[in-house]
């Protein structure tokens, strides 16, 4: 078995979030500041208890660490998890309460945290944030600047990852390739849009039928149950809905030969990464597929233009080929490969660089 480059390393700083008034109760974790202000969005979910948020919080900042090395941003890692308050939350002002008293603890970390929309969160409670710091981004899009809805630049990354991966693996392009998509959401359908316009078969599933109807009526795909859909015939298997989709059972079943997707934490367990290089599967590691999206909250934090968003999305396809390449010649699977090159890029002799 090949270990896991990951060590797990606690945060160098965490904060505890009380205000019971404004119903505020969570952490906000800083993994890493190796490479610039620790990033990462403010999940809003609900934890049995505070030690499950905190565990949460831990190992969410510490992906965002790796995620934001790999995509070459100037940012370290971080995250900020809420737990739902019971009851009335959605009143908008309890709502408003909640997020204004969050930008107040942001805004004491005087710059060392940014935070953004994740699961849970939304536009509008950034807006909310943002009236107590300017340490936040996913706001509201400004004309000529990067900024709003991330997922379409997630799906253009998954996109240029999987025709690196694909091209790897079979040494085709995309033309008349099958790919399976399961889960078509903001970013699943947008993917599949762009697939159907490089000339791939389509085949997607969803536990909402509407919308995997909607897109087989404008891309042709076929439709398929959300429980066989890992087991067809296809080149590729795109995983786009939630965390947790590479099992033993579901690496066992895959006939397809390249898997990239965009959901986050694919594999349902370390050891799986191994499973699928047996099985002479090419894995996209996710996070490194999947960064178009905190490229774009990076780009409007710092002011950039959406040409450089494109720019830096764009190489998303020869890192995943490189990295491919690496993980093939070393005899590694891709994520230990690509946890080794994210912690090289947090070395401070490379930040420096
Ligand atoms: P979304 O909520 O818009 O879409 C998820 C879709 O998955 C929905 O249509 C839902 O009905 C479907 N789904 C849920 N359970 C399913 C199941 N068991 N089988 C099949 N389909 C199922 O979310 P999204 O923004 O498209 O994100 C998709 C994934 O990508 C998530 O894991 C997310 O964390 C990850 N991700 C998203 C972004 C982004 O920019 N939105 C960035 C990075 C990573």
């Amino acid at each position: 078995m090949v270990a896991q480059t990951r060590r797990m390393m606690p945060p160098i700083e965490y904060v505890r979030l009380s205000d019971e008034a404004a119903g505020l109760d969570g952490i906000i974790a800083i993994h890493s500041t190796a490479r610039g202000p620790a990033a990462g969005g403010c999940r809003l979910w609900t934890y049995d208890d505070p030690e499950a948020a905190m565990r949460d919080a831990f190992r969410l900042a510490e992906g965002m660490s790796y995620k934001n090395a790999m995509a070459r941003l100037p940012l370290g890692g971080g995250k900020a998890v809420l737990r739902r308050p019971a009851g009335d939350f959605d009143r908008p002002e309890v709502r408003r309460a909640l997020f204004e008293a969050f930008g107040e603890a942001v805004e004491k970390l005087d710059g060392r945290y940014v935070t953004a929309e994740d699961v849970g969160t939304g536009v509008s409670d950034m807006e909310y944030v943002a009236l107590h710091t300017r340490h936040v981004a996913g706001r509201t899009a400004l004309p000529g600047l990067a900024g709003g809805d991330p997922s379409p630049w997630t799906a253009l990354g998954v996109f240029e990852a999987m025709k690196a991966a694909v091209e790897f693996r079979y040494g085709s392009g995309l033309a008349g390739v099958t790919v399976a998509i399961s889960g078509v959401g903001n970013v699943g359908a947008g993917l599949a849009r762009l697939l159907h316009g490089a000339g791939a078969q389509l085949v997607v599933a969803d536990i909402d039928p509407l919308r995997c109807a909607r897109l087989a009526e404008e891309t042709g795909a076929r439709i398929m149950g959300i429980d066989g859909i890992a087991a067809i015939e296809a080149e590729v298997f795109a995983p786009c809905a939630l965390g947790g989709a590479l099992d033993d059972a579901t690496v066992e079943a895959l006939r397809a030969k390249v898997v990239c997707g965009a959901a986050n934490n694919q594999l349902a367990a370390p050891h799986v990464a191994e499973m699928l290089m047996e099985r002479g599967i090419a894995y996209a590691p996710d996070y490194v597929a999947n960064a178009g999206g905190i490229i774009n909250v990076a780009a409007e934090y710092l002011g950039e233009s959406e040409n450089e968003v494109r720019g830096r999305v764009m190489a998303i396809g020869p890192r995943m080929r490189e990295l491919l390449d690496t993980a093939a010649s070393d005899g590694l699977p891709p994520p230990v490969v690509a946890d080794r090159m994210a912690e090289e890029l947090m070395r401070p002799e490379m930040v420096a660089a």
